[in-house]
């Protein structure tokens, strides 16, 4: 199947291998067997992938955080305990 957008040959692919143009919303009406519940499955799984790169940084910047937290309480009750000696 060709790509709408770009003319990239892309076989049996339903996204672009060069844009990433979504080509089975572009004629659904040609494409009868992929039903909704598949079209949705195919987005779960681009969503998905998208979500899984965006957690990681996520998920990386929030242990960063927790641990300098914790870093820092741990400072601040040593001083604390060594002060109030
Ligand atoms: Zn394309």
């Amino acid at each position: 199947m060709k790509c709408p957008r770009c003319k990239t040959e892309n076989g049996n692919r339903t996204i672009c291998a060069k844009c990433g143009y979504y080509m089975y919303r572009a004629d659904v009406m040609n494409r009868k067997q992929m039903t909704k519940g598949q079209q949705a499955v195919e987005d779960t799984k681009i969503v998905g992938k998208k979500v899984g790169k965006v957690l990681k940084v996520v998920w990386m910047i929030v242990v960063l955080i927790v641990t300098s937290f914790w870093l820092v309480a741990g400072m601040v009750w040593l001083v604390s305990m060594l002060g109030g000696g």
